[in-house]
């Protein structure tokens, strides 16, 4: 299945991503993952991303292309791919369109995780992770066990500044991809809010239905 995962920031998708990735064995293509990955090894492309991610501001469209191109050739990606992260921009979702259908494949599902603005600044100020493991944790809603307490880490775009400057990024440049995968009738609306397991029951009947 090719997938993609829409929502605003702190919507669950990477919660959720680990569950359907275990379901339907496709792997996930996260491409702020891959950001993240470029900026701890100190490529020179990392420290450009880094100016962009510690702003709150999306990436350039044609770095992302190029990015989402070549991993979406590896031969992992034969069977199907959850793309998390990407398209964010119009501009992003046509290119997706030109590189599937090059390769003659097209979309099965766009998933959009629908979550008020109040409750992802929430869950993304309390939101840790674990270095080691890659395991999420909140500090209120899911915290972590104590032994492991000392070595989570925050991102460093989870402060409040940034994520208001995330959160206005995903209204004026994500949000058209609502209506854009709508005409396509290709959007299946689920609401992100109850607990984890809920929402992935409600995305594995809309996969499985
Ligand atoms: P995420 O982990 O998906 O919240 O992404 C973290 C940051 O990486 C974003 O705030 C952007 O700066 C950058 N980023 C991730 N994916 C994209 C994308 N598709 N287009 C542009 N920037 C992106």
């Amino acid at each position: 299945m090719d997938l993609i995962f829409l929502g605003p920031p702190g919507a669950g998708k990477g919660t959720q991503a680990r569950w359907i990735i275990e379901e339907f064995k496709t792997p996930q293509i996260s491409t702020g993952d891959i950001i993240r990955a470029a900026i701890r090894d100190h490529s020179p492309l990392g420290k450009e991303f880094k100016s962009y991610t510690d702003a709150g501001k999306l990436v350039p469209d044609d770095l992302v292309n190029r990015m989402v191109e070549d991993r979406l050739a590896q031969p992992d990606c034969k069977g199907g791919f959850l793309l998390d992260g990407f398209p964010r921009t119009v501009v992003q979702a046509k290119a997706l369109d030109k590189m599937l259908e090059k390769a003659g494949r097209s979309l099965d599902h766009v998933l959009l995780l629908e979550v008020d603005d109040a409750v992802l600044v929430e869950r993304i100020t309390g939101r840790r992770s674990d270095p080691e493991t890659g395991n999420v944790y909140h500090i209120k809603f899911n915290p972590p066990p104590a032994d492991i307490a000392d070595r989570l880490i925050q991102r460093s775009d989870d402060t409040e500044e940034v994520l208001r400057q995330r959160l206005d990024e995903y209204h004026a440049k994500t949000s058209p991809l609502i209506p854009f995968y709508e005409e396509k009738g290709l959007l299946r609306r689920i609401k992100g809010v109850g607990t984890p397991e809920n929402i992935r029951d409600l995305i594995f009947g809309v996969l499985k239905g």
